[in-house]
């Protein structure tokens, strides 16, 4: 790959997505030539209101979907397919209900072959990590919804991957807990250094915790714009400034 390649410089790169999907009614564009980069580190939000093809663009980004055309890169890599060097948590839990909470963290790194005490020393730093800790033994179904979601980021972080993707993580979650989450994910992300791509319809959850909020309009599916949020944290909704760009999102997606 030659030295100048602008995909070498960015943790991600997604470089002109379109998404046509056959409905019911004829086509439907759910993406439109969607480019962006994420640096390395950096905390990105995607937000746009329900149908503007967030989802699409999440599974596209972690290869579990194709373009029509169009291609994303991780680390210069072009991604085609799932790869152990992208973590990612849906919308609904998606744990095994089988698995205890450290058999759902250690999943991945059994695939991979890790040998077993680094495995197990590995899946019980990320229990503590996510505050998860007495309850390796617990399964799924004996956890409220907050902690599944915490175990499916501490699973998502196992392989240490170079980008967190996530779609509206806390999207099933009551208010309380989401704001608990959130929190503890900046702590995550400040802690481990990586690079988080967080997918929301929520534009207090994105004011609250990006760097930089890529916002989406619908039909078809595409970027209107980049606010950069020049915010210290913690971030409060009721400081002046952050009213001022949680209006600036809003009236983006509004217009
Ligand atoms: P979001 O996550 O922002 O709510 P989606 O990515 O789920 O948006 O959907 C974007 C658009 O694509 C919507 O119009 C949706 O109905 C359509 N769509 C999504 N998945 C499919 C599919 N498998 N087949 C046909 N249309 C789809
Ligand atoms: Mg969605």
């Amino acid at each position: 790959m030659a030295l100048n390649d602008p995909s070498l410089d960015a943790r991600v790169r997604v470089d002109s997505i379109s998404k046509q999907y056959t409905g019911q009614d004829g086509p439907v564009q759910a993406l439109q030539d969607v480019s962006f980069e994420v640096e390395d580190g950096e905390f990105v939000c995607i937000v746009g209101p329900s149908g503007c093809g967030k989802t699409t663009l999440f599974r596209i980004i972690a290869g579990l979907e194709s373009a029509t055309s169009g291609e994303v890169y991780l680390t210069g890599e072009r991604v085609e397919e799932p790869t152990p060097n992208m973590g990612v948590v849906f919308q609904e839990y998606h744990l095994f209900p089988w698995r205890t909470v450290s058999g759902n963290v250690a999943f991945g790194l059994e695939k991979q072959g890790t040998p077993e005490a680094e495995r197990r020393e590995r899946v019980d730093h990320l229990i503590d990590l996510v505050g998860l800790e007495g309850f390796s033994a617990s399964y799924p179904k004996e956890l409220s919804g907050g902690m599944k979601q915490r175990v499916a980021i501490a699973r998502a972080l196992a392989a240490d991957p170079e980008l967190l993707l996530m779609d509206e993580p806390f999207g099933a979650v009551d208010a309380q807990t989401r704001e608990m989450l959130q929190g503890e994910l900046l702590d995550i992300w400040q802690e481990t250094e990586k690079t988080v791509l967080f997918v929301t319809h929520d534009v207090e959850e994105a004011v609250k915790l990006a760097d930089r909020v890529l916002v989406m309009a619908k039909e078809p599916g595409r970027i209107l714009e980049t606010v950069e949020v020049d915010l210290p944290r913690p971030r409060a909704r009721s400081d002046a400034e952050f009213g001022e760009y949680y209006e600036r999102v809003l009236d983006l997606i509004r217009s």
